[in-house]
């Protein structure tokens, strides 16, 4: 139990000083939990897309979507595969640190089991 505590504040750590690398700052709550987090991080990109690439302006949208059902446990496999395949394609597309971070967190939470469906 010690040990998974540890990852996830080193994890929590990495995340936040990620956000603050695009030029933010949040301020959590002690009890946020990861997911809570990723999902705040996901909508944070949506929300403040410019527009000017697709992988972050649709891109994001729709991983907010299949995130959201995946913490839920309503994700078929193939859902899974594609909610894999288009956070490490908007990682890798876009344009600015924006989408490219949203699409990162996701998929290495998930390449690393950071979140859990319910
Ligand atoms: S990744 Fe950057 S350039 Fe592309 S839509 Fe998002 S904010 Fe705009």
């Amino acid at each position: 139990m010690q040990v998974k505590l540890k990852v996830e504040l080193q994890e929590l750590c990495r995340i936040i000083s990620v956000v603050g690398a695009i030029g933010g700052c949040i301020f959590l709550e002690r009890d946020v939990s990861i997911e809570e987090l990723i999902k705040f991080f996901v909508s944070f990109a949506q929300k403040n897309s410019c527009g000017k690439c697709v992988p972050c302006r649709v891109g994001t949208k729709w991983m907010e979507v299949l995130l959201e059902r995946y913490l839920k446990g309503e994700l078929s496999a193939e859902e899974k595969k594609l909610l894999k395949i288009l956070a490490e394609d908007i990682g890798a597309s876009s344009r600015c640190d924006l989408g490219k971070v949203a699409g990162k967190i996701v998929n290495y939470a998930l390449e690393y089991g950071l979140i859990e469906e319910k």
